[in-house]
């Protein structure tokens, strides 16, 4: 049984005199699609990652009155879609820990398990950096892992908005990548609808997608 996750449970143990980059991607996931995916990537051979591992949040504070897919099919749907990248893998460590998920807590679990060679590089699109001073113990985040911010259509970092995340101490990057227009709100809205959402996400996603009927009311 993997700890964090199947591929990458023994980061950092062969050579300890050698920083490795781990790139941790946060998300709902629900479902994962070609922004996150091509996110990840950008990210992690702009900051030379050695692995990715994308972490399905359980029940998020701020999208507790909404309703989420099923923790398993989210973790699932990762799974698929990072089965063919051998830098990506998928950490059920959130949606096993009881209560609510906080970042910081898997944060903390990550610099508990890897040892101290290991970086923690957390990347999130424009739109979770710019709330990311808001959340739980975010001091302690900033402690914890180095920032990625990704840009993403529709969200804009102004110059104001860095300086006051340096200014709280974090120590982000910012990457400009690819635009991609795509949202899981967006699918999961195509879907109801009876629209393609082929291509916005990998085929075996999209493919599990519509035989488990997700998202059609
Ligand atoms: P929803 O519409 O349900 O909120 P989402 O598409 O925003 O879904 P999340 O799971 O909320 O996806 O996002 C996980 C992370 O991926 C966040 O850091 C978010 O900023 C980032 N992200 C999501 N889509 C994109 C995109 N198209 N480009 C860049 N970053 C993205
Ligand atoms: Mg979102």
């Amino acid at each position: 049984m993997p700890l964090i996750c199947e591929r990458f449970d023994t980061l950092g143990l062969e050579d300890p005199s050698r920083e490795v980059r781990l790139g941790i991607m946060g998300g709902t996931f629900d479902p994962i699609h070609m922004g996150h995916l091509a996110c990840a990537e950008q990210a992690r051979v702009a900051f030379g990652l050695d692995a990715v591992i994308f972490i399905p949040a359980g029940v998020q504070p701020f999208k507790q009155d909404q309703q989420v897919t099923d923790a398993n099919m989210r973790f699932e749907m990762c799974k698929l879609a990072c089965a063919t990248n051998p830098f990506f893998d998928v950490s059920a460590i959130e949606i096993e820990r009881e209560g609510l998920t906080y970042t910081v807590d898997t944060l903390r679990q990550l610099h508990a398990h890897y040892p101290s060679n290991v970086a923690l590089f957390f990347i999130t699109g424009a739109d979770a950096m710019l709330s990311i001073a808001k959340w739980h113990d975010s001091a302690a985040i900033a402690d914890l892992a180095h920032l990625i911010a990704v840009t993403r259509p529709g969200y804009v970092m102004t110059d104001e908005a860095k300086a006051e995340l340096a200014a709280a101490h974090f120590d982000v990057s910012y990457l400009e990548t690819t635009a991609l227009s795509i949202s899981s709100s967006m699918m999961r809205e195509w879907v109801r609808e009876g629209k393609s959402i082929r291509y916005l996400t990998s085929l075996a996603v999209h493919d599990y997608i519509l035989a488990k009927g997700l998202y059609k009311d």
